[in-house]
């Protein structure tokens, strides 16, 4: 498919600035992100062309490269041809233009976070992303998994304040507890009130005396923890869960981070997944496929019984309803979509010789063209 401009495709001239390239990626941004457009694929495929865009445009060297040589100078730059892999990757890389380390609460309001300024109490702790590996089978049903994370944890002896037990926070004297600083200044232009964050307490509003010696007046520290994740059946590569409130414990008592778990899908060794539909190679003997037979299939939950019919011809589809991957967003499941193949001996004993001679002579047997073939071939006089 042919790649759209990208200055077309952030709906800006050629001439603009970084600032406008910045302004009109966040709004498309906005516009088409996944959580804002569930399971709408052309509001996905316009989110990762518009980050791709931006990945281009927001870069001097990469914006000249593209400028002069168009799409082909630019291939393989930063994420290739293929563009993202998934939407999460897009997150991964932007999360400076989303303001921060939780772009999912930053763009869809979800727990209020101070970012800086006017905000008493801790800072909030970051989020982490981790990546489950599923397999098929897994997928298939839905998995309760435990995974162990290492995290900052709330510190126990001081419970997240930071002050050594005992003592307690002091409200700043610099900025009376609220966080910030404003400084006033004249000029002959007027009078200028420049609002910053005050820098004796990081803008928390309290400071600490004696620190806590386990956590150094920091609130938290390292830890490994275990976290169960239910995964419902039917995620794909590149979906991703949050688990709120999972992540980085806050300094000093700040909010917590979330955890990101993104699935990533194990390759099956005979099972093709097709949406929630499973493919599966069945191989049959030629009298299999000519007789008709009742074989047992491999399913990703156990064995099934498959009806042949006589006379199947390789390469015929034979669907299995309901053995495929349970939908994700509705009741049901796919099918395990079942493809005939027809093997043909590669060794042969002396008996085994004779037989199929005798076979290939009998009329059913051999190989007799129809007549629309027949008219084909005699084009070729065959
Ligand atoms: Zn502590
Ligand atoms: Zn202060």
């Amino acid at each position: 498919m042919a790649k759209r401009d990208y200055y077309e495709i952030l709906g800006i001239n050629r001439s603009a600035s970084n600032e406008e390239i910045k302004k009109a990626y966040r709004k498309l941004a906005m516009q088409y992100h996944p959580d804002r457009n569930e399971g709408d694929k052309v509001a996905e495929e316009k989110f990762k062309e518009a980050a791709e865009a931006y990945e281009i445009l927001s870069h001097d060297d990469k914006r000249n490269t593209y400028d002069r040589f168009g799409h082909e100078g630019v291939r393989g730059s930063g994420f290739g041809t293929e563009g993202f892999s998934s939407v999460n990757d897009i997150f991964s890389h932007f999360s400076d233009i989303f303001g921060g380390s939780s772009i999912f609460d930053d763009f869809f309001g979800g727990q209020t976070r101070g970012r800086s300024g006017r905000r008493t109490g801790g800072n909030p702790g970051s989020d982490l992303r981790v990546t489950l590996k599923l397999t098929l089978e897994e997928i298939a049903t839905g998995v309760t998994k435990k995974i162990k994370i290492k995290k900052q944890v709330k510190c126990a002896d001081c419970n997240g304040s930071g002050a050594e037990a005992g003592t307690s926070l002091k409200t700043c004297t610099v900025c009376n507890g609220s966080g910030e600083v404003r400084n006033v200044s004249r000029s002959v232009f007027g009078q200028f009130v420049n609002i910053t964050t005050c820098s004796n307490c990081s803008g928390e509003g309290k400071t600490i005396d004696s620190p806590c010696k386990k956590c150094y007046g920091d609130g938290r520290y390292n830890d490994e923890t275990a976290l169960k994740i239910d995964v419902p059946a039917g995620v794909e590569e590149g979906n991703y869960m949050t688990v709120r409130g999972e992540g980085n414990a806050g300094k000093r008592s700040g909010p917590n981070g979330d955890i990101i778990v993104v699935f990533q899908e194990i390759k099956h060794r005979f099972f093709i997944r097709n949406g929630d539909d499973i493919v599966y190679d069945l191989f049959v003997s030629f009298p299999q496929a000519a007789l008709g037979n009742e074989v047992e299939v491999p399913t990703l939950t156990g064995k099934a019984m498959l009806k042949i019919d006589a006379g199947t011809q390789p390469g015929k589809i034979l669907r299995m309803r309901g053995k495929g991957i349970r939908h994700l967003q509705s009741s049901g499941s796919g099918d395990q979509l079942v493809r005939v193949n027809v093997t043909v001996p590669k060794k042969l004993n002396a008996k085994e010789k004779e037989l199929l001679n005798q076979l290939s002579k009998l009329p059913n047997i051999s190989y007799l063209p129809n007549e629309e073939q027949k008219s084909f071939f005699s084009k070729f006089g065959l």
